[in-house]
């Protein structure tokens, strides 16, 4: 996984929000593997495109991949038309945990904020 995202100048926000709850006190306990993908799940994933996908035009579309460094891959389908089908993705076995190991959104982003060192 990537360093901590770098700091550059941006605007502030509008407002903060009052919270209704306090946040958690804790953070959930992850593998280094799991937390490293706190970025990605508050952020957004950073994409990289490699190229074509193999066999895109068997069903009349191109598809086009990209990586992202926590190891998800997306192929977008384009038709020749412009018009386009539904992205395929390939995530990490651990990325989607389920049942009690599940987080939240919110989770997700103290995760974030703690494993970046902000608190
Ligand atoms: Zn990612």
């Amino acid at each position: 996984m990537d360093a901590a995202p770098q700091t550059v100048q941006s605007v502030q926000p509008l407002r903060v929000r009052r919270r209704r709850t306090p946040l958690p006190v804790d953070v959930p306990q992850l593998t280094e593997a799991r937390r490293s993908y706190a970025q990605c799940r508050v952020l957004g994933h950073a994409w990289q495109h490699v190229g074509r996908a193999d066999g895109a035009q068997s069903f009349g579309a191109y598809g086009f991949v990209s990586q992202c460094s926590c190891g998800t891959e997306r192929t977008k389908w384009i038709v020749g038309s412009g018009r386009t089908a539904k992205a395929r993705y390939k995530y990490p076995s651990d990325y989607a945990a389920r049942g009690e190991d599940a987080l939240s959104a919110q989770q997700w982003r103290r995760v974030l904020i703690v494993s970046l060192g902000y608190e």
